[in-house]
């Protein structure tokens, strides 16, 4: 255990009692036991510490004492809180999809082998058991962080927070950033006798003072979890400029909504076209 933990009590941490775990979205009680990051103080159940591999803000240092009442009130209006999160697919799913195809894989060929072989049903059942392991590892490693920065992917998970925004592992702060956009653009393919219509990955254009564009994938194409990001930018627009533009109808739809319900600077683009998905 290399770090700080602090079990909270009713007399002297009022203060910190009711904030809201950032992980579990738990609220954090009396007696609960607790760490606060270093860099941006927020506090998190020991639980959710030790599920982030005891790292936040892209380090690992927490508070050797519970942050009082008085420095709380100072740093809060420079207190960067997460407003959204829009993230790849979760680890155990990847792992069971992959678990799947690699050991339908080799229990093809097991079969394929106990069919010309002559072999017994037992090892066809052994080699499903041993693809099936096999396939789980996989899984969890090829879903590892560390494992696609090894291999040069990044996800691209995004987060919103109130002073910045972090895309993968890069995060820019919004006092360096004039306008943020959101994109979906969609494509009629004719491989298949029927057209379809499918989406290309959404992306992010950030607009920076300096005049220089970066445009960022995003990690899914869902729309669920898209529409939580349109939710989050909803929030950014208060102040800072932010652009949807989507070929999608129903995500034009929300887009729209989300903009005459908003007091802030949102623009809806008007698309090129409209297909459906
Ligand atoms: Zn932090």
């Amino acid at each position: 255990m290399s770090y700080h933990s602090h079990i909270l009590n009713s007399s002297s941490h009022s203060h910190i009692i009711g904030r809201t775990d950032p992980i579990t979205g738990d609220s954090v009680k009396e007696n609960d036991r607790v760490v606060f990051c270093t860099v941006c103080k927020s506090c998190f159940l020991e639980d959710s510490w030790v599920y982030m591999n005891e790292r936040h803000c892209e380090q690992n240092q927490t508070l050797d004492t519970i942050p009082a009442l008085a420095s709380r009130l100072v740093s809060k209006k420079i207190k960067d809180e997460l407003i959204t999160e829009l993230k790849h697919g979760g680890v155990v799913l990847q792992a069971v999809l992959v678990t799947l195809v690699v050991s339908f894989l080799v229990s093809l060929s097991a079969l394929q082998q106990t069919v010309y072989q002559g072999d017994t049903e037992a090892i066809g059942a052994f080699s499903i058991l041993i693809s099936a392991c096999l396939g789980f590892i996989v899984g969890v490693i090829t879903a590892n962080d560390s494992f696609d920065e090894l291999m040069g992917l990044t996800k691209n998970n995004v987060r919103l927070f109130t002073n910045r925004i972090e895309i993968g592992k890069e995060s820019f702060v919004w006092s360096d950033i004039e306008q943020i956009k959101y994109q979906r653009e969609m494509y009629v393919s004719e491989s298949t006798k029927v057209k379809q219509n499918f989406s290309h990955i959404p992306f992010l254009l950030i607009y920076f003072n300096n005049d220089s564009v970066l445009k960022k994938n995003l990690a899914t194409k869902s729309h669920s979890k898209t529409e939580k990001l349109l939710m989050g930018l909803e929030k950014i627009s208060y102040f800072k400029n932010v652009s949807f533009y989507s070929e999608n109808p129903q995500e034009l739809k929300v887009m729209h909504n989300i903009k005459r319900n908003s007091k802030g600077k949102i623009e809806v683009g008007k698309p090129k076209k409209l297909l459906n998905y």
